[in-house]
């Protein structure tokens, strides 16, 4: 028999029951035992339609109030001291760790978050140094496996292998300069140790253990330690299933297949031809294995038949018994449950698997595998077969004219007119922006009232016109409050965009939407990515008339504000037909027209925000280049259309840069704005280093999280910003867009933001 499994499933509940509940839990409105009733419902939910599903392993104690790693945080004592002391419930301190608090009495900021791999899923970033002290402080594996056998429900728990931990780990402010994380495997050991030998104890058969790092190149140095971890680890634990995801072991496979576990998951979605050399490493083994066959990371229909040849090469390599089905990551970065969908045509819907339909595609992959004649798996083979087919003849369709017009793009259509400096002084002409120029990333407060109206207007409660006009209030109020804080570089606000890449996709050719496809981004964030179905073009401009409306009412200069190409195509599904460069190029092409149209209708500056560029990185180093050639090429020739008047700004948030900046400085954007009040500076050291030239606006406080920054501390960030880069180039901003955030801290947040800068100006 071959079994079939889930590695993990959305946390977020059919209606985002979760994010409800958390944010009321955050205003108070409910109990920390009312949130954990919600959070116990949805889990309970989860497990029982998996299982509902035909699924043999279901996952447990992959559920999170958070995140998955702040969670292990949490249960190891990884608390940083600045939480410590405060006074509040574990709860509390859990989520001050995540979003940072500020009260009366207590004011943390919250801690660094980053892209969970090549995801846009963001985890809680540990802090460790010589002096953390690991212990089990409690155990929710044990727990949410109790909590599902009680439900009547065998799971296979799921916890992050200790390396991964460490290696996703930082360095805390207080560690030696030259303390790394992974020194402390020996003290995290023992912690482990108890945690899976409890779940032994609870009656585990199987326990799940995540190594994502062993996709990375990063890992083949770290051969001893995963020898001397799992070589101690089976000692005592359950049987063991080293789970990897999202690439591709290559070399790592030699020390990892003389490992004692009991099994091992590999990716077959992206990285399909690991099967054979993997499959031969584990032949004189006993290890089960694992094959990720329907995709974590999309939500097309898996090609049942052909994930059946790469079982059965499995099978014949290593009999039924030791071969898995699964789904090649956590279904975590895909909605819930297509059953949801109301609005998609019927063709469309017979494309997709979201969560619920990838359960019961491993389900019915893994009976044909095992030789099943049961009626109801051949109908659903048979009906797969024809889905397949009909999306194949779809996707045979084209728009010519966007293919010819991707065909004919020239080196010409990437460059600016003139270099940086002679730009520089074309554009200060026209914007006469101060030293040290303040400016936002671009979107102010999404509130209630433009969310209803937004509802209403889609429901057909509000006429066109009538929701215009709204919008245009919104601008009006949101200019005015600019111009009375004293910003000097404007925006409009985005009042009229959902969401920074469905508002763009919405407009463009080649996308469809979902009612209900939300999937968790961080925390109580959730975004609902479009998917990209077709070829993509622009029928009629997206943001020229609030853009020109915007400029309309304010003598300062106000800034366009466009998502970049390689940003819409990250945070979409895109097609899985064709490349990714192919989809970059195409949306490129639309965005060209978008900042031509915009400078036509007189804006001046205009920012194309890429905040997905370093998260579509691939994994592996020798597939960066490629990447990296096409990514930035996209941005350019999304940008490079117009006159040497015009400043382009571009934004990235939780850049790690330090190994692509060639790439980054060959954008060539007048300006871009980073993420930096969390990653301490760091990353100014590489601009300089690399002697960059344009300008740069660092973020002077942190926006996901309510908390107000004090003038005297922006002051400070800046005094830290000028020991690095030189006056002349920087632009002071927040970290990022402001929509999240509610007017009252906005406000004082912006003016201290601007005081911070007025000193700046008096004082350098
Ligand atoms: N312009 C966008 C905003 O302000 C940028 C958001 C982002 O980078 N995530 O909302
Ligand atoms: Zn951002």
């Amino acid at each position: 028999m071959v079994a079939s499994s889930v590695l993990g499933f959305p946390r977020i509940g059919g209606n985002r029951e979760v994010k409800k509940a958390v944010e009321a839990y955050w205003a108070g409105k409910i109990s920390a035992d009312e949130l954990t009733k919600v959070a116990a419902d949805v889990k309970k939910t989860s497990w029982a339609s998996v299982k509902a599903h035909g699924v043999d392993y279901i996952p447990s104690g992959d559920f999170s109030l958070y995140d998955h790693v702040l969670d292990h945080s949490a249960a190891f004592n990884v608390i940083p001291k600045r939480y410590v002391g405060l006074e509040l419930s574990a709860l509390d301190v859990y989520f001050a760790m995540g979003r940072g608090r500020q009260t009366e009495n207590v004011d943390v900021p919250a801690s660094e978050m980053k892209k969970w791999f090549d995801s846009n899923y963001h985890f809680v970033v540990p802090e460790l140094s010589e002096e953390t002290e690991f212990k089990l402080n409690f155990n929710k594996a044990v727990e949410e496996f109790n909590e599902a056998k009680a439900a009547g429900i065998l799971t296979r728990p799921v916890v992050l292998g200790p390396i991964s931990y460490l290696v996703l780990s930082k360095a805390a402010k207080d560690a030696k300069p030259d303390f790394q994380p992974i020194s402390l495997l020996p003290r995290l050991i023992p912690v482990y140790k108890q945690l899976l030998s409890d779940l032994k104890s609870a009656g585990a058969e199987w326990v799940q253990v995540d190594e994502p790092v062993l996709v990375l190149d990063s890992a083949a140095a770290l051969d001893k330690q995963f020898t001397a971890a799992y070589s101690d680890l089976v000692t005592i634990a359950p049987k063991i299933m080293l789970t990897t995801y999202f690439g591709r072991l290559d070399s790592n496979i030699a020390f990892v297949s003389k490992l004692p576990v009991a099994g091992l998951h590999i990716d077959l979605d992206r990285a399909p031809a690991q099967l054979v050399e993997v499959v031969e490493a584990l032949k004189p083994t006993e290890m089960v294995v694992s094959l990720g066959v329907v995709s974590g990371r999309n939500i097309w229909k898996t090609d049942i038949a052909a994930a059946i040849k790469l079982g059965q090469t499995a099978i014949e390599a290593l009999g039924q018994e030791r071969v898995v089905v699964a789904t090649s990551s956590s279904l975590l970065h895909t909605p819930v449950t297509l059953a949801s969908e109301k609005k998609l045509t019927a063709e469309q819907k017979d494309w997709f698997a979201f969560a619920l339909e990838k359960a019961e595609e491993v389900a019915v992959i893994a009976a044909v595998l095992s030789g099943s004649q049961d009626a109801k798996v051949t109908a659903a083979l048979e009906k797969n077969g024809q889905s397949i087919a009909k999306r194949r003849r779809f996707e045979s369709t084209s728009d010519d004219a966007v293919r010819k017009r991707v065909a004919s793009i020239t080196p010409e259509m990437l460059h600016r007119k003139s270099p940086f400096a002679t730009r520089q002084e074309a554009q200060q002409k026209h914007l006469n922006l101060p030293k040290f120029p303040t400016t936002t990333i671009g979107s102010f407060p999404q509130t209630k009232e433009i969310r209803a109206a937004r509802a209403k207007f889609t429901k057909g409660q509000l006429t066109q016109e009538e929701y215009e006009d709204f919008i245009k209030k919104e601008i009006d109020l949101v200019v005015k409050f600019q111009e009375e804080v004293g910003l000097d570089l404007l925006v409009h606000g985005e009042p009229e965009r959902n969401d920074m890449v469905q508002y763009f996709g919405e407009l463009l050719e080649g996308f469809v939407f979902t009612q209900n496809g939300w999937v968790q981004s961080y925390g109580s964030r959730y975004v609902r990515p479009p998917i990209i179905v077709s070829d993509v073009s622009r029928p009629v401009p997206m943001t020229v008339k609030w853009s020109a409306y915007a400029q309309s009412v304010t003598g300062k200069p106000m800034k366009g504000m466009l998502t970049g190409p390689v940003t819409i195509l990250n945070w979409s599904f895109p097609r899985a037909d064709v490349t990714r460069e192919l989809q970059s190029k195409q949306l490129a092409l639309a965005l060209r027209d978008e900042v031509i149209d915009l400078e036509k209708a007189g804006i001046h500056a205009i920012q194309v925000d890429e905040p997905a560029i370093r998260e579509g990185l691939p994994l592996r180093r020798v597939d960066w280049d490629g990447y990296l050639k096409w990514a930035v090429d996209s941005f350019k020739l999304a940008t490079a259309g117009v006159s040497d008047t015009l400043q382009t700004h571009s934004h990235f948030c939780y850049s790690d840069f330090d190994d692509i900046f060639p790439s980054i400085q060959r954008l060539d954007a007048d300006v871009i704005s980073i993420e930096a009040s969390k990653s301490d500076m760091k990353l100014l050291h590489t601009f300089k280093q690399y002697g960059y030239s344009n300008q740069i606006g660092p973020g002077v406080y942190d926006i996901h999280s309510p908390r107000v920054p004090p003038r005297p501390e922006i002051e400070e960030r800046l005094k830290a910003m000028l020991a690095i880069l030189p006056s002349s180039l920087i632009f002071v901003n927040p970290d990022c867009g402001l929509k999240t955030r509610g007017w009252k801290e906005t406000e004082a947040s912006l003016v201290n933001l601007v005081s911070a800068a007025k000193w700046a100006r008096e004082n350098y």
